[in-house]
C-alpha cells in the first residue's frame, strides 16, 4: 500500500501519518522532516534548504526527489509508505511515478485533506512537538494531558518549528495553491483521489482514513 497525503500546511498530514504508522505498520516519508534533519545536521542539503524553508518557499525538486529515492532504495519494497508533503509540484509527481516504478510499487490512494485556510493559521501557530520523541501537540486543540509533560515519553522539553509563524505560513499556503493543488487533476484522472474533511476532529479524520485504506 502506497498513499499520498495531500493538503496545505496545517491540514493534519503529520498527525494523521503518525496514526497510520501506528495502526497500519506503514512508514511515513516526510520530506519536511528529512529536510529539518538535514538543516539540523548542517549537511550540504541542509545548508542549501535552510533559508528557503524559513521563507516558506519550496526546496528544489531535485533535492526532495533524491531524498525520497534514497529512502525507498534503503527500504524493503513490501513496506507500505505514506508520502507526507511530497510530491508538491508536477515535476515531483512525475519523479515519484518513475521512482515507484523502479521499485515495483504503485500508488493506491491519494488522500486530500480539505481545510478552511483561515482556520489553518491558528492551527499552525499553536502547534508544537515533544523535543525528545516528536509527539505532536496544539496549545488549545490537543495539549498534553499534564501541562508541560509529554504524554508519550514524559519529557518536559518541547519545540516549535521556526517556519510556523504567520508570515511564513501564508507564503507556504500560497505555494500550496500555486504549485501543489494543480497536481490533483493528475491523480483525479487515475481515479485514486479521495477527499476527506480535514476540519473534522483528529479521531474522525483517522476513522475516515482507516475506511479508505480498508476499501
Ligand atoms: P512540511 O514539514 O511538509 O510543512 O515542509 C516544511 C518546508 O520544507 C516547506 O515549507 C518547504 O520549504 C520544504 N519542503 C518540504 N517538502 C517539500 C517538497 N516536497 N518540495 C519542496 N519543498 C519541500
Amino acid at each position: 500500500m502506497n498513499i499520498i497525503l495531500l493538503g496545505p500546511p496545517g491540514a493534519g498530514k503529520g498527525t494523521q501519518s503518525a496514526n497510520l504508522v501506528e495502526n497500519h505498520k506503514m512508514r511515513q516519508l516526510s520530506t519536511g522532516d528529512m529536510l529539518r534533519a538535514a538543516v539540523k545536521a548542517q549537511t550540504p542539503v541542509g545548508l542549501e534548504a535552510k533559508a528557503v524553508m524559513e521563507r516558506g518557499d519550496l526546496v528544489s525538486d531535485e533535492i526532495v526527489s533524491s531524498l525520497i529515492s534514497d529512502e525507498l532504495a534503503a527500504m524493503s519494497d513490501d513496506t507500505g509508505v505514506i508520502f507526507d508533503g511530497y510530491p508538491r509540484t508536477e515535476a515531483q509527481a512525475t519523479s515519484l511515478d518513475e521512482i515507484l516504478e523502479q521499485h515495483g510499487r504503485k500508488l493506491d490512494h491519494v488522500i486530500e485533506l480539505e481545510v478552511n485556510e483561515d482556520a489553518l493559521v491558528e492551527r499552525i501557530t499553536g502547534r508544537f512537538s515533544c523535543a525528545s520523541c516528536g509527539a505532536l501537540y496544539h496549545d488549545t486543540a490537543n495539549p498534553p494531558k499534564v501541562e508541560g509533560v509529554c504524554d508519550a515519553c514524559g519529557s518536559t522539553e518541547f519545540k516549535r518549528r521556526p517556519d510556523d509563524n504567520e508570515d511564513t505560513v501564508r507564503n507556504r499556503m500560497a505555494e500550496y495553491r500555486a504549485k501543489t493543488a494543480p497536481i490533483l487533476p493528475i491523480y483525479d484522472a487515475r481515479g485514486i483521489v479521495t477527499r476527506v474533511d480535514g476540519m473534522a476532529s483528529i479521531s474522525q479524520v483517522t476513522q475516515a482514513l482507516n475506511a479508505i485504506l480498508a476499501s
